[in-house]
């Protein structure tokens, strides 16, 4: 197995085939899996605003091209042309049916939304999530204190990934 199929296998079983527990919750930035290779970052969403899981691919590490003084940047290395249609693929191929896809090349940024929605534990973690500190409810999902913290690092993650920031 390849190590871009290692961080899917990985991601799309967290998805999809992880309990998460039920004091735990979820953030919308979703799982972060680097491909440093590549020099990619990978992140499964469990809903965005619509509800979908999605796949998310960014450039690791932008280099931008200075275009002169008052113009803006652009990327000297963004996503390949083919780089979602391989993605979506690559989905399929591991059984995901794949609904849209959005962004990509020339960005630094694509999206692959998928059928499928996320485990119903996880889909949970992720309305923990949005309901913010329990013990400081003025503070949303803002607050710092430890009792909200604690809550994003019960989240069960897959051996490769990072831990949570
Ligand atoms: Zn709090």
């Amino acid at each position: 197995m390849t190590a871009f199929d290692t961080v899917l296998t990985a991601g799309l079983r967290w998805l999809y085939d992880t309990e998460q527990p039920d004091d735990a919750w979820q953030g919308h930035h979703g799982l972060l899996l680097p491909l440093p290779a590549a020099n990619r970052l990978y992140a499964f969403v469990a809903a965005n605003d619509w509800g979908d899981a999605v796949v998310v691919v960014d450039v690791a590490k932008i280099e931008w091209i200075d275009n002169g003084p008052n113009e803006l940047q652009t990327p000297a290395n963004p996503l390949e042309p083919d780089e979602l249609d391989v993605l979506a693929g690559e989905l399929r191929a591991l059984g995901v049916e794949v609904a849209r896809t959005w962004n990509g090349h020339p960005q630094t940024t694509g999206s692959v939304g998928l059928a499928r929605p996320a485990h119903t534990s996880l889909l949970a973690a992720v309305e923990r999530y949005h309901a913010g500190c329990r013990v400081h409810p003025k503070r949303f999902v803002f607050c710092d204190c430890a009792d909200w913290q604690a809550g994003f690092t019960r989240i069960v993650r897959p051996e490769l990934a990072p831990t949570a920031p």
